[in-house]
């Protein structure tokens, strides 16, 4: 017998999720460029509704997030019976673990994909198995051969983060087709507001004609990280399991406030996708006139591959920008050691990125 209690092995295996620096190793506070955060703050009609709410604290919010689901089925044309809200995506993605995943069960991940979704599998017991990937790219071939008899969930972030990469509806369609009926696909389409691809769908389609999809969402990329405000859309009977699972508040009454408002205010929406496309299509501009190598993205980010040699790696880079004060995303824990995830910020904070960059490209 133990002198203490000792959680389940599945727990102990989990490696804590590292989260984006915001201080320098002296614990000055930096720009942070480390967490795709909203680099305009957040909608002024989310703050607004936010700081109304404080005569309500003593209340319980409504468990049902009634206001909010109607507000966002308004603006995607949803029904509000299909969706649902968390705490964070992230409540979302352990609960469905918790839901449809057990011990000796396994999810299914692309190898550069998301890493909150070995911690949800984990945390349910299970084995998140990865598919490989070519060019840092999810691949529906690798995805489909890696299913086994034990599959549960295949989590795919669309586009993905650290990379940026995406798939088109074509290979979502081809990679839903390719499923079992009893496998849920989890559409991770947290940065859904900021792609521009043509052929690109969120998962809106696949989730009106299956039974087996569900579409993630967060208000977290759009200016309220801080609130914790996550959705999804997917079948009756999975939203039938999930308001059984989550706690009866998941949602707090401010989050879910601020979050209406937010999911209203369509033209501040609308104004953090024009920003971000005009300065991510600057900062790949500049660094690739300067000889650094970029993936292509569809996100508010954009990860950049670095050298081998002495002067020119990515920890270099990393230092250097935080001697500017700048922090950005080290991708060690993603496997890629020679690359640093920068999110899109404001235009003062990507032109000093950029003229930083510039010089240790000309200095080494
Ligand atoms: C940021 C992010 C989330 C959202 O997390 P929240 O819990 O809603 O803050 C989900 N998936 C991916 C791929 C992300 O990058």
């Amino acid at each position: 017998m133990s002198d203490k209690p000792i959680a389940r092995s599945s727990i102990l295996d989990i490696a804590a999720y590292k989260p984006g620096k915001s201080k320098s190793p002296t614990g000055q506070a930096l720009a942070k460029l480390s967490a795709n955060e909203s680099p305009l703050g957040a909608s002024p009609k989310a703050i607004h509704a936010y700081r109304d709410y404080a005569e309500k604290l003593a209340e319980y919010p409504d468990g049902g997030a009634t206001a909010l689901r109607t507000a966002i089925g308004e603006v995607h044309g949803l029904d509000p019976n299909r969706i649902g809200v968390g705490a964070g995506s992230d409540e979302i993605l352990h609960l469905l673990a918790q839901a449809y995943v057990g011990p000796g069960d396994e999810t299914l991940m692309s190898q550069y994909g998301f890493l909150v979704y070995p911690i949800v599998t984990k945390a349910a017991g299970g084995t998140c198995v990865q598919a490989s990937e070519m060019d840092l790219k999810a691949d529906v071939d690798a995805l489909l051969a890696a299913v086994t008899e034990k599959t549960r969930i295949v989590f795919l972030a669309n586009p993905n983060n650290p990379t940026g990469s995406y798939l088109d509806a074509d290979e979502i369609n081809r990679l839903h087709q390719g499923l079992r009926a009893d496998i849920l696909l989890v559409l991770d389409a947290a940065y859904a507001e900021y792609v521009d691809a043509s052929d690109y769908e969120a998962g809106i389609a696949l989730v009106n004609r299956a039974e087996n999809v569900v579409m993630t969402r967060t208000f977290s990329k759009i200016g309220l990280a801080h609130l914790r405000v996550g959705w999804f859309y997917g079948p009756p009977h999975i939203l039938d399991v999930y308001n059984r699972l989550r706690g009866p508040f998941n949602v707090n009454g401010i989050a879910q406030a601020a979050a209406e408002a937010a999911v209203q205010d369509v033209e501040f929406t609308a104004e953090l996708k024009r920003h971000n496309a005009e300065m991510r299509e600057l900062l790949v501009r500049e660094l690739q006139s300067n000889r650094f190598k970029t993936y292509p993205s569809q996100c508010n980010f954009v990860l950049t591959e670095f050298a081998d040699e002495p002067g020119f790696t990515a920890a270099d880079a990393f230092n250097l920008l935080m001697e500017k004060g700048l922090i950005v995303r080290e991708m060690h824990s993603y496997g890629l050691p020679n690359c640093l995830r920068i999110s899109v910020g404001t235009e003062a904070q990507m032109k000093l990125v950029i003229q930083t960059l510039q010089e240790m490209s000309e200095h080494g």
